[in-house]
């Protein structure tokens, strides 16, 4: 058997916190770094009758991206309970929604790849962060002690969940990516994977190509790396393949990927959802969003159509790459000035900064052909402030023939002895032409250029 004949099945879970001003259900303020415990109150620390209000712009921010991932917008959508325990939930549960999220169906299409099914966006509170601290250090098990910081604990969290349509290890990359730029882009979170504002859990299963059904799944819980997301479901692949080849048989289990050993390791068996022991929040009423409030809702050009719309033009991953470093609209600037795409997509990518109003200077001063050299300069200008384009090329007469021929001549006629010297078979002296020329120009003349117009008087 050959693993070619395996597919890989993978969904994933994505939370991204979102941008509020304060968390999800009191009025203690979201600060990145703040001091520990420094930003907590009886309801986010569950105080006995502290009750929870929810936090209107996070259900905006949620709306938002279920719009822009044209999900069906529940009219009643109900918080939960989700019950566990662990040090990091004073509450002894999290504030969740469960049976009827805020958004159910939609759908993510990866430009020049699949359309990802979005199974919901659910809004809900993160947990409070635990340091692990002496013996194995950052793990739980075998520290000497656990510290908790309460600040994170509230914080409002959007959990965005695929349906298993993605492929491989590239597919997942790039739906990953692309939903983080949404979700920037939307000005809805910063979703930071350095900052643990934004996460994931992958489930990864691997099944025969037309293989009906799917085959039980790991869960690589609490990623944040994209690199380890990329090898942990390599790894999980591979790992699965292996033992489906030896004639075992696996089940349903979570990991956790070490990029030391590049390797995944049991965390834990993985609790069927009912023991969450689910059941709707009796301190909220459901939340129906009202119809002007959706209809207030305005979307950007999101970053799927943007990079469809440039791979008209250009090809593919230029425009990914134009879109995920936001120089696209620098293309775009200059392309509409009449650069061509290819020039202008190259352009975006590789100069520096420049200013949306001076891109027609700039396009002028493309177009034109000038060197390298002289085109920096303007650039560096366009950055720094306007720029000017008649008197740029003006200043950087480079291959204008009509500007060069008397600069020449002049040359020419100033050095009888070393034309004398060219005509009598010496043709090396041409490097003392062109330098000559290029001194007198301040080096902007064109070489080439200037090459051709000494031949034909040298030869002449
Ligand atoms: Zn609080």
């Amino acid at each position: 058997m050959s693993s070619s004949e395996w597919e890989a099945v993978i969904g994933l879970e994505v939370h991204a916190h979102l941008k509020t001003r304060t968390k999800m259900f009191c009025r203690c303020e979201l600060e990145y770094g703040a001091a520990e415990n420094t930003r907590t109150c009886p309801v986010c620390l569950a105080h006995p009758g502290a009750l929870p209000v929810p936090n209107g712009k996070a259900i905006e921010h949620t709306l938002k991206l279920g719009l822009a991932l044209g999900c069906e917008i529940s009219k009643h959508a109900i918080f939960a309970r989700k019950n566990y325990f662990y040090p990091d939930l004073p509450k002894g549960y999290q504030i969740s929604q469960y049976e009827a999220p805020l958004c159910g169906k939609g759908a993510l299409q990866i430009p020049g790849g699949p359309r990802i099914g979005i199974t919901r966006a659910h809004l809900e509170e993160d947990a409070a962060k635990t340091v692990h601290a002496g013996g194995a250090t950052g793990r739980s098990v075998g520290a000497d002690y656990s510290l908790v910081d309460f600040n994170r604990g509230g914080t409002p969290l959007l959990e965005i969940v695929s349906e298993p349509d993605l492929r491989s290890a590239d597919d997942a990359d790039r739906y990953l990516r692309l939903l983080r730029q949404t979700i920037v882009e939307l000005g809805i979170g910063d979703a930071e994977m350095e900052k643990g504002t934004l996460r994931a859990d992958v489930n990864v299963s691997v099944r025969k190509q037309g293989e009906e059904g799917f085959r039980p799944r790991w869960e690589l819980k609490n990623m944040n790396s994209f690199t380890y997301i990329r090898r942990g479901i390599e790894a999980a692949v591979r790992e699965q393949v292996a033992a489906y080849e030896r004639g075992e048989t696996l089940e349903q289990s979570t990991y956790d990927y070490d990029p030391d050993t590049n390797r995944l390791a049991v965390h834990r068996s993985k609790e069927e959802a009912d023991d969450y022991r689910y059941f709707p929040e009796p301190d909220l009423v459901p939340v129906d969003p009202p119809r002007e409030l959706l209809d207030s809702i305005e979307l950007p050009e999101l970053p799927a159509e943007r990079i469809a719309r440039l791979a008209e033009h250009t090809d593919l991953d230029a425009a990914w790459e134009l879109v995920f470093s936001g120089n696209d609209w620098k293309a775009q600037a200059l392309a509409e000035h009449g650069v061509e795409w290819k020039a202008a997509a190259a352009i975006a990518m590789n100069r520096g900064d420049f200013r949306p109003e001076n891109a027609a200077a700039l396009a002028e001063i493309v177009r034109a052909n000038v060197t390298r050299e002289a085109l920096d300069d303007a650039f560096a200008a366009a950055a720094s402030g306007s720029i000017d384009s008649a008197t740029y090329l003006a200043q950087t007469a480079v291959s204008d023939e009509s500007e060069l021929e008397p600069v020449i001549d002049a040359i020419l006629a100033a050095n009888p002895g070393q034309v004398e010297t060219y005509r009598g078979g010496k043709e090396g002296v041409l490097g003392f032409f062109v330098g000559a020329v290029m001194r007198e120009t301040q080096g902007k003349a064109d070489p080439k250029v200037v090459n051709r117009l000494l031949l034909e008087k040298l030869r002449g």
